[in-house]
């Protein structure tokens, strides 16, 4: 029996993403498609590209949720280390998989290149891993069943991590969460504090759900405007949809006039 995915971890890997001049985009794309399927993201973090840093972030990860998602590091340069942490770390040995190395070298060929001898570290693969194709670069993804664990290394490039996740990784997903999806409410308040919205609406919204739902709840406060958010993952969609409706309005009701969204539309949505 395979382990249910309900819980992730995402690790960004490079050391420009620890500077001003680079933003780690990779794992808002990726929470979005595991929300999609009712994962929930535990934790994010970025770590440069440092042997110790990320062994360390990836054993963490492994000791506290069912799938872990690098991405960066799977490069031909030196400082590349993903491949390499993450077969110590799981304890895998290393063996080149002449296929990848005889499909990058195909690539450059079809440039007029040929392959400078640093790729070859593209083709090394962990044990039991299973090779990820990319179709707009030369690194190919990996993935590895690590006891009832799923680890998978994905490039840094977006335009090679978002099409490879989502051919590769997203069906393997779906499959392991048996049609889990993560339900959102938004109820959007005006003119009230924070305080005074959580003064109403905590008493609410502690005592939403049962014990087949479980409703999160997070209360957001933007420029002048209260945000309320009702999440539940899991396959009982109509049951969930039940409990997040009837718990937003019943908030709604509580909070009262300054209500002025109840489906996520804006304000200039609301009033236009
Ligand atoms: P890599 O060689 O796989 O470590 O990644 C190289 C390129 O991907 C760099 O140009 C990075 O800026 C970009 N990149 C790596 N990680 C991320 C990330 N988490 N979010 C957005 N871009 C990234
Ligand atoms: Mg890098």
């Amino acid at each position: 029996m395979i382990h249910a995915l309900q819980t992730a971890e995402i690790i960004a890997v490079g050391s420009e993403l620890l500077t001003p001049h680079r933003i780690d985009t990779n794992s808002l794309f990726l929470t979005g498609r595991l929300n999609d399927v009712g994962i929930v993201v535990r934790g994010k973090s970025v770590v440069g590209d440092n042997r110790d840093d990320l062994a360390a972030r990836l054993r963490d990860a492994l000791s506290r949720v069912d799938l872990v998602i690098t991405t960066g590091g799977l490069g031909p340069t030196d400082d590349d280390l993903t491949r390499d942490v993450v077969a110590e770390v799981l304890d895998r040995p290393m063996a080149v998989n002449s296929e990848i190395v005889e499909a990058i070298e195909a690539r450059f060929a079809r440039r007029g290149l040929r392959m400078p001898a640093i790729n070859r570290r593209q083709g090394n693969v962990p044990q039991g891993a299973t090779v990820l194709a990319n179709v707009n670069g030369t690194a190919p993804g990996l993935m590895l069943e690590a006891g009832d664990r799923l680890v998978v290394l994905l490039p840094g490039p977006p335009r090679e991590m978002q099409p490879m996740f989502d051919a590769s990784i997203a069906p393997i997903l779906e499959a392991r969460t048996g049609g889990s999806r993560l339900h959102r409410r938004v109820l959007k308040v005006n003119g009230r504090s924070e305080s005074q919205v959580e003064e109403v609406a905590n008493p609410i919204y502690t005592r939403l759900g049962n014990e087949h739902v479980r409703v999160q709840t997070t209360i957001l406060a933007t420029p002048g405007q209260i945000e309320l958010h009702l999440e539940s993952a899991g396959r009982d969609h109509e049951a969930i949809a039940r409990v997040l409706d009837d718990g937003i309005a019943e908030l709604a009701a509580a909070l009262g006039d300054p209500v002025f969204s109840v489906d996520g539309r804006t304000m200039e949505a609301v009033v236009g």
